[in-house]
């Protein structure tokens, strides 16, 4: 590959978003031209410095005048709810890598698709929520949409070794997460700390707790759905403790492909943004020998009703997947700010997508007004008041209590 592909990067102070940035650094024909945070200014400015990217848009309007004194006439700075879709605009992206948290991300998407970049998509909420608009918007486009979960990188890496008419199921592995080998009885009481504490992968908190409920395969699910359009039947997950295979695609002939690697999230991340071509990675080997056996279980009776809302919403379509997606982002953080029990999360974003209103239309309006409602709902359960996640963050930037770069 010889021409510069010009990347702008939504997250780029988090897990996803920081190793995307050391994956550029690492390769001569990309380069970082803009990059978006929620709040931290003072890593987003380093970040911008070390990169020489030409925007930096941050959602706390509280953050703009630091960021602005931070990075003086190097960068052009933009700020509040609307800076992500307006950095997108105006970058001039080649790919835009989406590793923002949650529902948040919709709109950039849309705004990436409007200007014909390409995306690299970490950010499953969005797919989840809208993968009806999304998916079809970027095809009208030409856009491509290119997966960064580890799980769905490795079935579109498998799905290349044949025809897409000769695919008959995808499994998606799952690492049981950080409550894994504990009781329901005693997961239920789980503090944050323990369901932060995640066997195989260092990920942004929220995802940890989606992957200690096991919602993290749900969203995965739906996930899967939508980027290659796969109907429910097609997807089972199971458990693989080790996360050395990422999932694999049968095809029809019985022929399982199964794509291995190091849990790591530069190799999903590079191939994302080199595809077509590999890209020449450090990655140490993959010591066979030294792993000795990879294993595989079926998913533990207690994890099945998390799992299941993923096809559920298949089944269901409609508003499903932004009820699911509202409901769980706003129960995860009920969890975190310590309002309620691990173990009530799941029932909760059950009982919540079990009440997904009707729709006679899937739109962006009706999808928003779906995640509102599904928040009141989660609010209304636990006393609290409703969350938006853009307003969200903003409240959030005093209080930031997360490691960088986790
Ligand atoms: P982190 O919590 O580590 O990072 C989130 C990033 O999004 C931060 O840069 C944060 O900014 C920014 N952000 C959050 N909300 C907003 C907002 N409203 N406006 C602007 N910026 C915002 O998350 P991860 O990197 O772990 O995950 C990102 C996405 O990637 C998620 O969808 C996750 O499911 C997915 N993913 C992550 C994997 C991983 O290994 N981490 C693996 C596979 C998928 P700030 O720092 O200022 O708060």
């Amino acid at each position: 590959m010889s021409a510069t592909r010009r990347i702008a990067i939504l997250g780029s102070t988090g897990s996803i978003g920081s190793q995307t940035l050391e994956v550029i650094s690492s390769q001569p024909h990309l380069r970082a031209c803009a990059l978006a945070a929620g709040s931290n200014w003072e890593l987003l400015a380093r970040q911008v410095r070390e990169s020489g990217a030409e925007i930096a848009a941050i959602a706390d309007p509280a953050a703009e005048a630091p960021l602005r004194s931070a990075l003086g006439e190097s960068a052009r700075v933009l700020a509040g709810p609307e800076a992500m879709t307006e950095m997108v605009r105006a970058c001039d992206c080649d790919v835009l890598l989406s590793g923002i948290v949650g529902s948040a991300g919709l709109g950039p998407t849309l705004a990436a698709i409007e200007c014909g970049a390409d995306l690299a998509i970490a950010n499953k909420e969005t797919l989840v929520m809208a993968g009806a608009i999304v998916m079809p918007l970027a095809r009208q486009s030409g856009v491509r949409v290119l997966p960064v979960d580890s799980e769905h990188s490795a079935i579109f890496q498998c799905l290349q070794a044949g025809k897409r008419s000769e695919v008959r199921r995808v499994v998606i592995t799952a690492s049981g997460g950080a409550l894994r080998d504990l009781s329901s009885e005693a997961a239920a009481d789980a503090t944050v700390e323990d369901a932060l504490n995640h066997p195989t992968w260092q990920m942004g908190r929220k995802i940890t707790i989606d992957s200690a409920t096991l919602i993290n395969k749900a969203l995965e699910i739906v996930e899967a759905h939508w980027l290659f359009d796969l109907s429910a039947e097609q997807i089972e997950v199971v458990v693989h403790p080790e996360s050395i295979i990422h999932s694999c695609v049968e095809f029809c002939d019985g022929s399982m492909v199964a794509q291995m690697g190091r849990p790591d999230m530069t190799l999903p991340i590079a191939y994302a943004l080199g595809w077509p071509d590999r890209p020449v990675r450090p990655t140490p080997p993959l010591d066979l020998a030294a792993l000795g056996r990879l294993t595989f279980r079926p998913l533990d009776e207690r994890f099945r009703r998390a799992v299941e809302l993923g096809f559920e919403v298949i089944r269901r379509g409609g508003l499903a997947g932004a009820v699911l997606n509202a409901a769980n982002e706003a129960a995860v953080q009920a969890f975190l700010d310590r309002k309620i029990r691990f173990g009530q999360i799941v029932p909760l974003v059950e009982n919540i997508v079990n009440q997904t209103p009707p729709t006679a239309e899937v739109s962006v309006a009706s999808l928003l007004a779906a995640d509102r409602w599904a928040r009141l709902q989660v609010a209304a359960a636990t006393g609290e008041a409703p969350s938006d996640p853009a307003r969200e963050r903003v409240e959030k930037s005093s209080k930031r209590d997360r490691p960088l770069g986790t």
